[in-house]
């Protein structure tokens, strides 16, 4: 048994909601009835850490914008968007609601999705850290995506995709994995994203069909 099947076992509170951790969702597409979910973090972006990449590789981060943290301090983020983002993005807008769910800081994150999507045509949605559900796991601390927070959504009309299993870990079977980016330009994982939505778009029940895909 793995770490975060161990988790589910043994820590099945965090899979029920409380009325404060739900949100009222409301699809703006006429008709649409259907949400994917994309993480952030190494599945659409690469952010630039301290340190790290700067020493160990020779990646250059394509964008640099300002940001403004909680206490009015200013930053910079640096980062690349993954390669054939917008084809992905412009796919499953035809046949899907679209959100960013992130672990990261809304300060941070939210002008990295506005870059993402300048005219706000692509992501009809943004949720940030404080709708992910905290674990902790001895000195670890694991930042959850319960795709049941949202009210008023069938959770079996709801994908997400992201690069950390464990994200997904209070709802496997609606879960894409993805591997991670880290500022390839080579990297074409987007199109392989849009290659199984495809085959998966027509299914009535989409966390059935993900999860006889994946088998999580
Ligand atoms: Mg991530």
């Amino acid at each position: 048994m793995n770490l975060v099947q161990e988790m589910i076992q043994n820590e099945t509170d965090y899979l029920t909601l409380t009325e404060d951790e739900m949100v009222d969702f409301k699809f703006t597409k006429p008709g649409m009835d259907r949400l994917i979910v994309f993480d952030l973090d190494e599945t659409l972006i690469h952010v630039q850490r301290e340190g790290l990449d700067v020493a160990e590789c020779d990646w250059v981060p394509d964008h640099n914008i300002d940001v403004v943290d909680e206490d009015g301090e200013k930053d910079v983020a640096k980062f690349s968007i993954r390669p054939h983002y917008k084809r992905c993005l412009e796919f499953v807008n035809k046949y899907f609601e679209v959100a960013v769910f992130t672990a990261g800081h809304k300060w941070f994150a939210n002008p990295i999705v506005d870059a993402l999507d300048p005219k706000g045509i692509y992501i009809q949605h943004r949720y940030f850290r404080r709708s992910c559900v905290e674990l902790e796991r001895g000195e670890d601390r694991f930042f959850t995506k319960n795709l049941r927070m949202f009210r008023g959504v069938d959770i079996n009309k709801v994908l997400i995709v992201d690069n950390n299993v464990y994200s997904f870990a209070p709802n496997f079977e609606n879960g894409i994995p993805i591997i991670d980016f880290f500022g390839s330009k080579r990297d074409a994982e987007l199109l392989k994203v849009i290659d199984y939505l495809d085959k998966l778009k027509d299914k009535q029940n989409l966390r059935a069909a993900n999860e006889k895909n994946f088998g999580f």
